[in-house]
């Protein structure tokens, strides 16, 4: 088959919303296989075969918010909630530097409890024992608190934007707005952190023209890491009879992504591989360069509910897999910890 439409939008340095749309809707599984082959290419250019690892504490699950995709929602009743004590974050986070990775990311839903002093002594307690790069996902706070963590040393923010319609976001988080959550990116941007951004794929109501916006909001935000990550229900939200997301439309939005972005991290999330047997693998073919091993202890892991079936493991068992799988497939751990690929090249 030789289509040549699609070979010229795939070799344009600048696409335009119509061609995403066009690359997001092909559905003949040759023109699929060439997108993907592309955004591989594509891939090992900016990023090499390096494949970063990123050990992720889920080390709370109580949350402020009430989004309504989110297991974790501060109504849902059934869930029983944790938070792991400072002592054992900081010896998980050394187990994850220990297993020889070089970013750990400290996640959790909006839990005031830790305290803009005490996310500030975790950050100094865990680079003064460890050395190594901090990622916070723990949503959205004070501009004070952003300024204070950084200044404690940590490197980098995922604060996902969620969806690029306004109304959907509003839909879906309480009537918050989108300009909002995208104040406090731009903030923690213009403060020092490596930005993370991104979307949850099959929302209700989602269109494709919002996961073309998304991919777009991401190259306008220019994030440095930016997450594609399908939806799958928790049975404990408004949303638990939604079907989950399409896995080829996943697969294929992260191969848009990587054409349109180029150097930015993009991962094989967690979600994709509980969606289908070898997600990551999948992932990994098609743009993504990092994977995020989860360190949670038990039983905490368990109640880190935020949809169902969320897949779960030994961190080291995992990560001997995981090296097989990436020998299997032509590529490496990295060895660094893998910043920003935007600061690489400005540097
Ligand atoms: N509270 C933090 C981080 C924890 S939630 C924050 O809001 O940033 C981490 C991510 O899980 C969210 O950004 C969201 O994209 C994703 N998520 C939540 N519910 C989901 C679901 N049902 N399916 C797939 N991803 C989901």
């Amino acid at each position: 088959m030789n289509n040549t439409k699609l070979k010229s939008i795939l070799y344009k340095s600048n696409l335009t919303k119509d061609e995403i749309l066009y690359l997001l809707s092909l559905t003949e599984e040759e023109e699929i296989a060439q997108l993907y082959n592309h955004a591989d290419e594509i891939r090992k250019k900016y990023c090499g075969d390096d494949v970063h690892l990123r050990g992720i504490i889920e080390f709370s699950n109580y949350c402020d918010q009430d989004c309504l995709y989110c297991g974790l929602r501060r109504s849902n009743k059934k869930l029983e909630r944790y938070r792991m004590t400072k002592d054992e974050i900081i010896s998980t986070a050394g187990m994850i530097t220990q297993a020889g990775l070089k970013t750990v990311i400290l996640q959790s839903g909006e839990d005031h409890f830790y305290s803009k002093s005490l996310v500030s002594d975790i950050i100094q307690s865990i680079k003064e024992k460890f050395d190594p790069a901090i990622t916070l996902s723990i949503g959205e706070r004070g501009r004070d608190e952003y300024d204070e963590w950084k200044k404690a040393g940590a490197d980098r923010y995922l604060l996902k934007h969620e969806t690029a319609n306004e109304h959907l976001y509003s839909t879906y988080h309480q009537q918050e707005k989108l300009k909002s959550r995208l104040a406090h990116i731009k903030y923690l941007k213009k403060i020092g952190f490596q930005t993370g951004s991104g979307n949850i794929i099959g929302l209700p109501g989602q269109t494709i023209e919002d996961i073309a916006d998304d991919i777009l909001l991401c190259k306008e935000m220019d994030c440095d890491m930016c997450s594609f990550s399908p939806f799958i229900p928790s049975n404990d939200s408004p949303l638990r009879k939604i079907p989950p997301a399409n896995i080829d439309l996943t697969l294929k939005t992260i191969a848009v992504a990587r054409i349109v972005l180029n150097d930015v991290h993009i991962p094989a999330t967690t979600a994709l591989s509980t969606l289908i047997d070898g997600g990551k693998e999948l992932g990994l073919k098609v743009g993504a360069n990092v994977i995020m091993p989860n360190f949670t202890p038990l039983p905490y892991r368990e109640n880190y509910q935020i949809y169902k079936n969320k897949k779960t493991y030994d961190p080291l068992e995992y990560l001997d897999e995981l090296k097989v799988m990436l020998v299997r497939i032509g590529r490496k751990v990295g060895k660094e910890k893998g910043h920003s690929l935007k600061l690489m090249l400005n540097q």
